[in-house]
């Protein structure tokens, strides 16, 4: 049995005839209104809900509505490390900074195989940090893909450089590296490309365009922690590699939080600078910050997941693989398009995204059939309002814009619901 504990009023139960019974009421309670207890002791039994039989949990648990992104399952693999690892922040008080943080930009630098890995406070901060790292700034250009989330475009365009916009690959829905040298002028600074829904670009190719027209590449790897690249991780294939633990990331924090990485250690110290305000010494700053920094709290919780974070992705995989059985009988007639990881890659599977035509009567015939899914992304980044760019060239992203669909992806997804989910999609197509 377990329950969030250590608050002090379960000791206010001690004298109580079955004081471990008292703590589970009260840890229950913290938790809310549908928490149940699944025991076989009849004693407690008799208390009545939230103490249940097993047999009734059953019944409970398979009226569960299908989630998008599961994190609470996730917590039971996790709960008493994760508890020490907070309490632990919450005696010491020590809320910036700190050894959890030392210990995880460590351990995420080992991870990535890179030198130096700098924590902050989230994706978008990274993105920004590492441009402003680089010296990148008004009047120059960032080429970027479309089809992505807001925050790349913004990030560049928010240190006043242009986006500059070149379409994707159909297959992978990344960059395509054949479309990238006609985007550069001679105000290019930095390609930017996108390892979307978990799979990496290919680097290869966007790093020796880079080379020859002595640019910096920087990989927003903020869907994409944990994947490879011909057996090379995410985040250190370029010069920085950016990314995002939001929670519902592949690596995912309590709250918001990022992360940059580089082989270069006088492109890590301005990082490390700019995320405290520039900073060279304590009140030296040197240059022009921002307060970017990761908290102890989120770096607490990383380090507990980070654990159990590469049998999660051995599970994502799974997933995928059994989405695809699925659905392969299905590609044939047409009905929709699968994902494709190259060969040489391995996706972290952010995301398990299809292609199916009618999408949006799809998506609403799924809803009513209790299957969530999202649109990653409904809109080319310059058709935004923040971001409008005239750009005429992007076929491929007009089409996937209208046809992507993601369905329920975590790693702790169940065969039965897939299948539910599986079948659930074919007849919301074939209505
Ligand atoms: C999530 C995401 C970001 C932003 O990360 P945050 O941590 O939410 O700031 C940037 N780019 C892409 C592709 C993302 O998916």
């Amino acid at each position: 049995c377990q329950w969030l504990s250590g608050l002090p009023s379960d000791a206010d139960g001690l004298d109580e005839s079955d004081p471990l019974a008292f703590g589970l009421l009260n840890g229950a309670k913290r938790i809310g209104k549908d928490t149940y207890i699944v025991t076989f002791d009849s004693k407690r039994l008799s208390r009545g809900a939230p103490f249940i039989a097993p047999a009734d949990a059953l019944n409970i648990i398979s009226e569960l509505p299908i989630q998008y992104v599961d994190l609470n399952r996730q917590q039971d693999y996790i709960r008493k490390d994760l508890e020490d690892r907070i309490h632990s922040v919450l005696y010491r008080s020590h809320y910036i900074g700190g050894p959890e943080l030392t210990a995880l930009e460590q351990k995420l630098a080992d991870y990535v195989g890179v030198d130096h890995c700098v924590c902050m406070s989230s994706g978008t901060d990274s993105l920004l940090v590492g441009m402003m790292a680089l010296g990148i700034s008004a009047g120059d250009e960032v080429i970027t893909t479309p089809f992505t989330f807001a925050a790349t475009g913004q990030a560049i365009s928010f240190i006043g450089a242009k986006a500059v916009y070149a379409d994707i690959d159909p297959v992978t829905f990344n960059l395509d590296p054949e479309l990238i040298e006609d985007k550069i002028t001679d105000k290019t600074r930095a390609i930017m490309p996108v390892s979307l829904y978990g799979q990496c670009c290919e680097m290869d190719k966007i790093n020796e365009i880079a080379s020859r027209y002595h640019l910096s590449v920087i990989e927003d790897a903020a869907q994409s922690f944990g994947a490879t690249y011909k057996g090379n991780r995410s985040c250190g294939l370029s010069t920085i590699g950016c990314t995002s633990f939001f929670p519902a990331k592949p690596l995912g924090a309590y709250g918001d939080a990022g992360a940059s990485f580089t082989a270069d250690p006088e492109l890590a110290k301005a990082m490390r600078q700019i995320i405290e305000h520039g900073q060279e010494s304590r009140y030296k700053h040197v240059r022009l910050g921002l307060n970017a920094r990761m908290d102890s709290l989120q770096a607490a919780a990383l380090l507990s997941k980070l654990q159990v974070f590469n049998d999660e992705l051995i599970k994502r995989n799974s997933v995928a693989k059994q989405y695809t059985e699925l659905l392969i009988e299905h590609v044939s007639r047409e009905l929709v398009e699968l994902p494709t990881v190259q060969h040489y890659n391995k996706s972290s599977w952010a995301q398990y995204t299809i292609r199916v035509s009618r999408r949006d009567q799809v998506r609403k015939n799924l809803t009513e059939a209790g299957v969530p899914t999202a649109v990653h992304y409904p809109i080319p980044l310059y058709q935004q309002e923040s971001l409008a760019e005239v750009t005429l060239d992007c076929e491929n992203t007009e089409t996937a814009v209208q046809q992507v669909l993601s369905l329920p992806m975590h790693p702790y997804l169940n065969s039965k619901t897939q299948d539910y989910i599986a079948n659930s999609l074919i007849r919301a197509i074939d209505f």
